[in-house]
């Protein structure tokens, strides 16, 4: 396994919000978790990463146990956040924000630049653009270029469709999916349960801090519990 999540618990000022969460992600792999607002997507991600303080449990990547405040150090070891809010250098430069997330690639081979424009055409159109100035979508695709140039193994994303239209988020599923071709795994959060159904190989469903169901996408996706939650019936 790259990574392995068992019983965890975690939350806030000693609330918890996580309840023995068990899941894992294996080399390859597109592996999506849904859930409502509030259902504690990102704190998963975020405690996975050490950004959020667990109060059992284990997660281990590459078979290393995380522990809280190490979010740096495991990225520098190729398990890469790109987090809700994109958390991009507004006032840079499409290409200083891509330099930017070079710091965290140490040896590792990985995407080139040249390779992510291909990926990410409209950002070779628009390197010199300021961050800020960008479209919803275009920020999405800027903050996940972003990521890959620190060479992830296994990149975590963080409600990538939010704001952008369908077509957008299949864009950005696109892109996804030639990521995993290339190797890197991937663990993505969405509300947006449809389309990321279709996108992953297997799926969880969380319900208030609590894994309800979890299988291989395509039979979530078909499953009449799913369906009526997350699918409109
Ligand atoms: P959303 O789609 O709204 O981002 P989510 O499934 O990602 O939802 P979380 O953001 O993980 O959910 O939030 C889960 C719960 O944890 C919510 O009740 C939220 O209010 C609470 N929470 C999140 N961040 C904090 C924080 N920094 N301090 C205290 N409580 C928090």
């Amino acid at each position: 396994m790259l990574l392995e999540v068992e019983n965890i618990r975690s939350g806030y000022h000693g609330l918890e919000i996580l309840h023995e969460i068990t899941l894992h992600v294996d080399p390859g792999e597109i592996v999506a978790v849904v859930g409502a607002n509030g259902a504690g997507k990102s704190t998963l991600l975020k405690t996975i990463v050490g950004e959020t303080k667990q109060f059992g449990g284990a997660v281990r990547y590459q078979d290393k146990t995380i522990s809280f405040g190490g979010s740096h150090q495991v990225a520098r070891q190729g398990l890469m956040l790109v987090p809700e809010h994109r958390a991009l250098f507004g006032t840079l430069t499409v290409e200083e924000n891509l330099q930017m997330g070079s710091w965290a690639r140490r040896e590792r081979e990985g995407f080139t630049e040249q390779e992510i424009m291909e990926l990410f055409p409209i950002l070779d159109e628009r390197r010199a653009q300021y961050a800020e100035t960008m479209s919803g979508g275009q920020q999405q695709m800027l903050a996940i270029a972003r990521a890959l140039m620190g060479a992830p193994k296994l990149l975590l994303l963080d409600e990538p469709s939010t704001g952008l239209s369908p077509k957008l988020t299949w864009d950005v599923f696109h892109a996804v999916k030639a990521i995993r071709e290339r190797g890197v795994s991937v663990l993505i959060v969405e509300q947006n349960a449809r389309q990321v159904l279709d996108l992953a190989d297997r799926a969880y469903v969380l319900e208030s801090g609590s894994v309800a169901l979890d299988g291989d996408a395509k039979e979530l996706a078909a499953d009449e519990r799913v369906q009526a939650a997350y699918l409109g019936g």
